[in-house]
């Protein structure tokens, strides 16, 4: 009876985690999505905590305790914008378990656990470990505890791929010589050192594709756990994970016109600092006055949200902004770029929060064509998403990536504090441009002051 109440938890968990991707893939339904996932979770956790295999729970409390107080702590006080790098440890953790019950499914049959086993246990250790160093050296990245900027030398990419050959050929030799620990171990720690030294010499623009792909591993990982200790729910559970990681980081390529490999070898960040020229000219700075009455005699007003609108959590100041034009009869739309901010999909939560209606978000095939006929268009600090040195230049280190393109609006205000430079570290010569006007201040500042005027005028 019980093994039947085991099997059922992993198969309603299953369908739960399959219907929760499902739901995730639309911002309409994503958060129904989420709460299915957690149910699907929660229905895998007490059908493994009915497992016959438990000797005792002690240990298992603790752990559930300990880790539950943490997940909280994560849950409460990780601002949305420090997500990439919460995501990253959370992988970093991930992977380490699945490493974990590797080596002491290893440590406790060793070469008994037969071909098929050995194998699972093998892959898991090695995609395991590697994924626990990247996914940490990846926090530490993108949280500054070591520098950001790429890690490269001469020869790093062959000494890498060397390396990553003979940890390949440890676990080769491994899977014929199953006895010999050694090699077993030898495998752990290389592939501890090829975590880090494959992340080390990508910049930190480049990790939220490097975290998905990370998630990836950890996924895969998972899912040979599942094959070693013969539990369906880790390798259906760890093969959605590994597939979903993959598609993302796909997508995120696309979004910003790189390759996988570009992205992993191409040291993105070290080679462009040199290859920016100063665009020179001057920016013109205006009054948030001035904005309000363009903005308020508008017909069509596009705002174009960006990293700076997480960093400021202006979504709800521009949603009041928003309902000010529209009591005035102005038409408000927003451009929502796949890369913008510092996750896929961070504008559109960030919106979801603020009530913006979902029919009002565009994607770049739908508001691109209209710009020419919007009267403003007002980017709330992005900056490499409207750079249009990526259409124009095609000796910009971001070429050929897609952009909202603001510039062929009447006219443009950007809303940002000074003169930092977007994530990519490039300069951006729409603020160069006769018809954009800069806008100085916090975002959240300077758009509170603009719905308070938009009212008054
Ligand atoms: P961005 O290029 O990083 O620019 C953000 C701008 O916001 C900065 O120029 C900054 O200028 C301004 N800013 C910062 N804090 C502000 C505040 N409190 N108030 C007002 N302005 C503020 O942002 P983005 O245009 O959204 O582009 C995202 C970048 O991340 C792209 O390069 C993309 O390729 C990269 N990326 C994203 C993802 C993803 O999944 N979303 C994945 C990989 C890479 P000041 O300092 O002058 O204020």
């Amino acid at each position: 009876m019980k093994t039947y109440f085991v099997e059922f938890s992993y198969l309603l968990a299953s369908i739960l985690f399959v219907l929760g991707l499902r739901g995730m893939s639309n911002p309409e339904t994503a958060r129904r999505g989420m709460h299915l996932a957690e149910f699907g979770m929660a229905a895998a956790v007490v059908g493994t905590l009915l497992q016959k295999e438990i000797v005792s729970y002690e240990w298992i409390i603790a752990g559930l305790l300990l880790g539950s107080t943490i997940g909280l702590a994560m849950g409460v006080w990780v601002p949305m914008t420090a997500m990439p790098q919460r995501t990253a440890l959370s992988h970093a953790f991930g992977a380490l378990a699945a490493s974990l019950v590797g080596v002491s499914e290893y440590y406790l049959h060793g070469a008994n656990l037969g071909e098929f086993r050995i194998c699972a246990v093998g892959f898991e250790v090695l995609l395991g470990s590697l994924t626990t160093t990247g996914s940490l050296i990846a926090f530490s990245k993108l949280q500054g505890l070591v520098p950001g900027t790429p890690l490269i030398y001469k020869g790093q990419n062959i000494f890498n791929l060397s390396l990553l050959a003979v940890t390949i050929a440890c676990f080769l030799l491994f899977l014929f010589n199953p006895g010999t620990a050694l090699l077993f171990y030898l495998m752990l720690g290389l592939a501890f050192i090829f975590g880090v030294l494959l992340v080390m010499p990508i910049g930190a623009a480049d990790m939220p594709v490097v975290i998905s792909l990370l998630n990836s591993y950890a996924g895969l990982a998972s899912a040979a756990t599942g094959f070693a200790i013969s539990n369906n729910v880790l390798i259906i559970a760890g093969t959605l994970d590994g597939g979903s990681g993959f598609i993302l980081s796909l997508v995120m390529c696309r979004a910003m016109n790189r390759s996988i490999t570009n992205v992993l070898f191409g040291a993105f960040g070290s080679v462009q600092e040199s290859r920016t020229e100063s665009t020179g000219g001057t920016m013109r700075e205006v009054h948030s006055e001035d904005v309000a009455v363009q903005l308020a005699y508008a017909r069509q007003v596009v705002f174009v949200p960006g990293y700076g609108m997480a960093t400021a959590q202006a979504q709800h100041a521009l949603r009041e902004l928003a309902t000010a034009l529209e009591d005035r009869g102005v038409t408000v739309k927003y451009a929502i770029h796949p890369v913008a901010g510092r996750m896929p999909g961070h504008m559109n939560v960030l919106l979801a929060e603020a009530n913006v209606p979902y029919s009002q978000l565009y994607e770049l095939d739908q508001i691109n064509p209209e710009f020419p006929s919007t009267d403003v268009a007002v980017v709330v600090g992005a900056n490499d998403v409207v750079n249009p040195d990526a259409r124009d230049n095609p000796n910009s280190p971001i070429a050929g990536m897609p952009i909202v393109e603001v510039d062929k609006a009447r006219s443009v205000v950007v809303l940002k504090r000074g003169r930092g430079k977007g994530f990519s570290g490039l300069e951006n010569p729409l603020f160069y441009k006769q018809n954009c006007e800069m806008l100085y201040g916090d975002a959240k500042d300077s758009i509170v002051q603009l719905a308070g005027a938009v009212r008054n005028a």
